[in-house]
This record gives structure tokens, sequence and C-alpha cells, in this order.
């Protein structure tokens, strides 16, 4: 009888009372992390726009302590693998627990639940805050043995930089088969259903040198491609050098890299006011300088910093979230609970 009664209350809940079938749409998930980006650089690139961030537009706000397993200052590793496998662990580890356990990222439990997913990057893709979604290390510098983990896995599409690591590699083995570049515009109609963008032909890392604005574009152009799918997805875009910034104390190219960034914030806004089932989420995995705005002029927002470190520091730092199930991410709590909210979204408890 009890059985009967379960599977009764399971019919109502599946079908409504015309008989349609009406399961629950899964949430879309846009996870954005400016690398290194704490108040203050957030604070900096404000003031650098005239007073204005897309990040104004959000509803719910929290901080995330951002220590590693070991070390209260945490490198992008293992704040990488706290977002995206739900676990601290010691500086330097990708995707990997404190013994040597692989764990499974946000992005594959997506995947295997029939999600696509995208990762977008303005450093190398093989850099620690891409690789933490895609590889199981325990070094963040085994550059070869993650180009080839990321070639084994099924993202569906991703942009960054480092061709050079599945190209010019010591093994001679050259990683084509599975990743197809793509070094045509953003625009292009070629469809497949794995594609790779590499940011340059130099096969470095893109560096800022005078580069024009581009990760607004790049996530345009995922979101079109994922669109035309029509199936929900998984994206982690990266404003990767807010954090390199911080390490060289440079102010001006802090800023430049936080309005690239808050760029594609906008884009995602726009999505999610378009597309309500979407949750968007931006934070930092740490900050990255101990930056500090000294001195100011509301006349044209000119203002002096100083920097305490070249390296990273610990301070909490801020999770901004829009859109479905937002709520959540109120508060403050671990960096690893960003996983838990966005599990627990997928999972839509
Ligand atoms: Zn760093």
């Amino acid at each position: 009888m009890k059985i009967k009664n379960a599977l009764l209350l399971t019919l109502f809940t599946v079908f409504n009372v015309t008989g349609q079938k009406t399961p629950e749409t899964p949430v879309n998930i846009i996870l954005m992390i400016g690398d290194g980006m704490g108040l203050s650089q957030i604070t900096a690139g404000m003031y650098s726009n005239g007073n204005k961030t897309a990040l104004e537009e959000f509803e719910y706000i929290g901080l995330s302590k951002t220590h590693s397993s070991e070390n209260l200052v945490t490198d992008s590793a293992a704040s990488g693998t706290a977002f995206a496998c739900g676990k601290k662990t010691m500086n330097g580890v990708l995707g990997m627990d404190i013994n040597n356990n692989k764990l499974s990222s946000i992005l594959e439990i997506c995947k295997s639940r029939g999600y696509l997913t995208g990762l977008i990057s303005t450093s190398s893709i093989v850099h620690a805050t891409p690789a933490s979604f895609y590889a199981n290390v325990r070094s963040r510098h085994q550059y070869e043995d993650i180009a080839l983990q990321l070639s084994e896995n099924n993202i569906d599409y991703f942009i960054g930089g480092g061709e050079k690591h599945f190209k010019k590699r010591n093994d001679k083995y050259f990683i084509r088969n599975k990743i197809i570049t793509l070094n045509a515009a953003y625009g292009s109609k070629l469809y497949s259903n794995k594609l790779g963008f590499f940011f340059n032909n130099e096969m470095d890392d893109f560096l800022y040198d005078g580069r024009k604005p581009q990760l607004d574009e790049a996530l345009l152009a995922t979101l079109d491609k994922f669109d035309q799918r029509e199936k929900p997805f998984f994206i982690m875009v990266e404003g990767s050098q807010i954090d390199w910034g911080g390490h060289a104390n440079e102010i001006d190219y802090i800023t430049s890299e936080f309005k690239d960034f808050d760029g594609a914030i906008s884009v995602a806004v726009n999505y999610v006011n378009a597309n309500p089932n979407t949750l968007l989420i931006v934070t930092a995995d740490h900050e990255t300088g101990g930056l500090a705005i000294t001195f100011g002029k509301t006349k044209a927002y000119t203002f002096k910093s100083d920097f305490n470190t070249g390296g990273h520091s610990a301070t909490m730092v801020p999770v901004f979230s829009y859109g479905t199930c937002a709520k959540k991410f109120s508060g403050i709590y671990e960096n690893t609970a960003i996983f838990d909210k966005m599990l627990e979204t997928v999972e839509r408890k």
C-alpha cells in the first residue's frame, strides 16, 4: 500500500492535470571566477570605470573563506579544487583530496546529468583554475598531464590559451584527435560536439599588453553555441589576469582586467534576465597583492593604491549571486560550500 501511494505521488509530480509531462527543468549554471579579485580589486575597477560595475545588479552577496587544507593563504589550485570538487586540499593540488583520492568536479557531475559544459579562461586552459574542473594531479605544474586529461574529458567547449601544451609536448604526442582547435571567428557556424578555441596562435598565455576586452565575446559565443543545442549547461568563466596584475603590483593591469571581466558579467546578467532558469555566481578564489586604495578624489575617480605583498592574501572574498537559487549564496561560509550549493541547485534540492 505504501509503495502504491509513493507511486501515485510520483505520477502526480511528473504529470500535471492535462496529462502533459512536466519534469523539473534543470538549472543552467554560470560560475565566474575573478582570480585574485578581492573587494579592493572590485573597488578599484569600479572607480576606474566611472563608479560603475555590473556587480551592482546582483541580488545576494556572501563571503567565502578561502584558506586551503593547511594554509590560511591559498593558491588557485587548492581554491579551484574547493569550488570545483567541494573539498579543501593542499596548495598546488588539483582535483584530489588530502589523501590523494581523485575527486569528481561539478562540471563532471553536470555532464553526467546531461548538461553541456564549457570553460573560458584568459590564461592557459591548463592553468590551475580551469584545470581544477577536469584534472586530477598532485601538482598544478604537470601541464602535459593536465592537457592530456582535458583531451580525455567530455567538456563540450573551451576557450583559453596554452595551445603549446597540446602541440609542442616532450612526449611528442600531438593532441588533436579528441580536440578540434578552431582558429576561426567566434561567430563561426561551424558545428561540432567538442570544440576548443585558443585565444592566440603564439601558443603562449594571452598577455594583457594592449589587448582588447574579449571575455564578453567569448561568453556570448559560448552561450550562443549552447542555446543552439537546447540543453542545460554549466559554464565556468575565469578572469585570470586580475591575479597577475596583483602579483605584479600594477593597478592599471588589475583595473583593465577587471573591466574585461565586468563586461562578461554584464553579458551573463543579460542572459539571466532573458533566461530566468539560470544561476549566475561571481566570486574570487582569493585576493592577490594585499591591495588597498589609500587616497582618491571623486572628480574623475582618480586614486592612489598600495600593495602589501607580491603574493596572495587570506582575506575573505565576496560571492555575488543572481537568478534561480541565488538566495543560497548569502551568508559567510567555506569556499567548498560554493560546490555544495551548486550541487544542491543541480539536484533541485
Ligand atoms: Zn596568483
